[in-house]
């Protein structure tokens, strides 16, 4: 008897770049390994920024005018993540972010199983 496979899940609401959200749908942020590497890297910065402001007792306003100048020395996502995919022409976010979490850290999709929800129209967005 032949080997059974799976059919391909890529019509599954879950499915994104051969990865299962389903996890993360179910748990957002819970795998915090799943995180976006700019944002993780984005949100130690900003971390460490309210740190030094509450040391040296730094305003709101004072706090948002660094992280402006700071910001814009960060660079791009293409400069943080070698993976990065542009979401689209007037849209810089990363095709491959799921709330917080990456896609591509994601396990991969092995075809239609139980929990496979067949796409209707796109209604879980990248
Ligand atoms: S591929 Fe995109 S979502 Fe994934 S870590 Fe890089 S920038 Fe973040
Ligand atoms: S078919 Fe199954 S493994 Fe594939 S994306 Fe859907 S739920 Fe995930």
């Amino acid at each position: 008897m032949g080997k059974v496979t799976s059919l391909p899940g890529r019509n599954c609401v879950y499915y994104s770049f051969g990865r299962c959200k389903y996890e993360e749908y179910l748990n957002p942020g819970y795998q915090s390994s799943w995180q976006c590497r700019v944002l993780a890297f984005l949100e130690k910065d900003y971390d460490g920024l309210i740190s030094k402001a509450d040391a040296f007792d730094l305003s709101f306003d004072q706090v948002e005018k660094i992280w402006e100048k700071r910001f814009a020395g960060i660079g791009s996502w293409a400069d943080l993540c070698g993976s990065y995919l542009p979401a689209g022409s007037e849209d810089d976010r990363c095709a491959c972010l799921f709330g917080n979490a990456c896609v591509l850290m994601m396990p991969e999709c092995t075809g239609v199983c139980r929990l496979y929800r067949p796409r209707v129209q796109k209604d879980i967005e990248s």
